[in-house]
């Protein structure tokens, strides 16, 4: 049964998302990633084989679908 590690909500739904990865050096947007997220907050979860893929896709140097700018803020303490 799904409980969201974020808010404990339990109602989940199963959508595509992207996530931005920061692997040796470099930071990776992944789109199109199939993940249960929770219908409370959004939190996704990702299964191992998914995890796995991801993982091994952004190793392989296959080459971007596309390169984005991305601004960086620094959260203000
Ligand atoms: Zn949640």
């Amino acid at each position: 049964m799904f409980v969201c590690a974020v808010c404990r909500h339990e109602k989940s739904r199963e959508d595509n998302v992207e996530k931005v990865f920061h692997v040796d050096g470099r930071y990776v947007l992944v789109r199109g990633i199939p993940s249960t997220v929770c219908a409370r907050c959004g939190e996704p979860v990702f299964t191992r084989e998914t995890t796995e893929r991801t993982r091994a896709l952004i190793r392989s140097g296959a080459a971007p679908a596309e390169s984005t700018r991305m601004d960086t803020l620094d959260f203000a303490s």
